[in-house]
């Protein structure tokens, strides 16, 4: 069982951005296919795992908004809707090396997954298998972020896990300045304060609330995934 790790059940939040990997294709199999071994590893520590799935690399609902008439809330939802094509491929990606996992949805789309039932994922969970929450929190206006840290909150996972391309939080954008340091350890005050741009204010702010910590980390490093799910040092964390 998973008692001798820092967490029994984690949030493992994956960008949309971080599943395009560095093809020029939505979607590089490569990435699920890390993801899923790794989260494969865990989940037979008996460490239990939920992932939100972001949708940026398909369809970002802000960018889009106001094209040819294109309001916000549809543009959101055609978003959502990216998530959950995101979601059904890490699910067949898992399922093809035997880890049983299931689709939640934040609107119904049963022909194609359940919908969100908070008891159901927790049983789920309890029960070994991975849930992966999609469509975001269901609603406009919101991102993926704030539908982990709402879907941490709400399953009492005890983290949010925040995979992504960099390293961790920097003092400064390590792609321009070759001198920005990497911040192992952050408050959620200096986040918000020094506008670093971590998660979106509500989703930190959720985080903050409900006392989650959040570890940003680089998931195109091998065994980082694993790491982080284990509770072991990559990465920022932010807490207190
Ligand atoms: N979205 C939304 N409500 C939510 C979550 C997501 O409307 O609760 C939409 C929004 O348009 C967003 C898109 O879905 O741009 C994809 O999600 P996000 O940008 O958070 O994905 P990521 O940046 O993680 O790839």
């Amino acid at each position: 069982n998973g008692q001798s790790y820092r967490w029994q059940r984690v949030l493992l939040k994956v960008s949309g951005e971080a599943l395009a990997g560095d093809q020029m294709q939505n979607i590089d199999p490569k990435v699920t296919m890390a993801i899923a071994r790794e989260v494969a590893t865990v989940t037979r520590l008996g460490i239990e795992v939920a992932i939100v799935v972001g949708g940026g690399n398909i369809f970002r609902g802000s960018s889009w908004a106001g094209c040819s008439g294109l309001d916000r809330s549809s543009a959101d939802y055609i978003g959502m809707l990216a998530t959950v094509m995101n979601a059904i491929f890490l699910q067949a990606t898992m399922e093809s090396i035997g880890i049983p996992t299931r689709v939640q949805t934040a609107f119904r789309m049963s022909e194609v997954a359940e919908p969100y039932i908070r008891r159901r994922a927790v049983r789920h969970l309890e029960k070994g298998r991975v849930v992966i929450f999609a469509a975001g929190t269901g609603n406009p206006f919101f991102t993926t972020d704030t539908a982990a840290a709402l879907r941490c909150a709400e399953i009492n996972a005890q983290v949010v896990l925040k995979a992504t391309n960099v390293d961790g939080v920097y003092d400064d954008d390590p792609r321009c300045n070759p001198n920005a340091r990497l911040l192992e350890d952050l408050t959620y005050q200096e986040v918000t304060s020094k506008d670093l741009s971590v998660m979106d204010m509500t989703a930190i702010t959720l985080c903050q609330e409900n006392n989650i910590p959040v570890v940003v980390f680089n998931l195109s490093k091998p065994g980082n995934i694993a790491k982080a799910i284990k509770g072991e040092k990559v990465g920022t964390l932010i807490g207190g």
